[in-house]
């Protein structure tokens, strides 16, 4: 019997490229404003990521820690360190603004408001989208993010995190993603049922099978009634 129905969120409810290029345009404008001489520019800031990578691994699914740190080096030669970290706190907060204001696929909400009458419904990201910035609290009813369980899908921690949470077997929840590999072939195999939201442009195949393929989230209702019917 399913119970529960966990959702990747970038990528499965909405698109996330543009949320980021639009957050990161949002940034730079408030960081211009702040400091006039300082330009935010990611491809610039290439040689600190890798040097803060290669000092502490764990900053590659700490992405709210890591890019308050990028901020706060490359904002070093215009400013002393104790602003510098204020400045990156408080464009942090803009830039996590942004990026959790999504455009939700069509019919994306209706599906989830529609489910949570007869599932307990909860979010599982590598990301640092927010289901209380997103508006999403009142249908889901938890949330676990890479930077809170210690590491990022495919790990087992986040799946692992929703079982014992919800207190539920492994068969009675689904898992909901994009991702052939990071959702689908990561979630079977921690035993969960998955259902593939195929990508329309980059339709890369893991090495499990999907209990159900959709193509758009607005099938959900249906591919999950195929899974508890059977
Ligand atoms: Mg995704």
């Amino acid at each position: 019997m399913i119970k529960v129905i966990a959702f990747d969120l970038d990528d499965t409810l909405w698109e996330v490229g543009p949320v980021i290029r639009r957050a990161e345009s949002i940034l730079a404008h408030w960081l211009e404003k702040e400091v006039p001489e300082y330009r935010y520019e990611p491809a610039k800031l290439m040689p600190i990521r890798e040097t803060l990578l290669r000092e502490d691994p764990t900053l590659g699914h700490r992405l709210t820690a890591f890019r308050q740190r990028l901020i706060e080096i490359s904002l070093a030669p215009h400013l002393d360190q104790e602003s510098a970290a204020s400045c990156a706190e408080g464009a942090m907060e803009i830039f996590l603004t942004a990026r959790n204001d999504v455009e939700f696929f069509e019919g994306a909400l209706e599906t989830l408001r529609e489910l949570t009458g007869s599932f307990q419904l909860g979010a599982l990201t590598n990301g640092n989208a927010d289901i209380n910035r997103l508006g999403l609290n009142s249908c889901f009813s938890f949330a676990f993010s890479a930077e809170q369980v210690g590491a990022p899908k495919p790990a087992p921690d986040l799946f692992q995190a929703a079982l014992a949470h919800t207190g539920c077997e492994p068969a009675q929840m689904v898992y909901v993603g994009d991702d052939a590999i990071k959702d689908v072939d990561a979630a079977n195999q921690v035993g969960l049922h998955t259902v593939w939201l195929r990508p329309k442009s980059k339709p890369v195949e893991g090495e499990s099978s999907p209990d159900e393929i959709i193509n758009d989230i607005r099938e959900l209702p249906g591919a999950i009634k195929k899974l508890v019917g059977r």
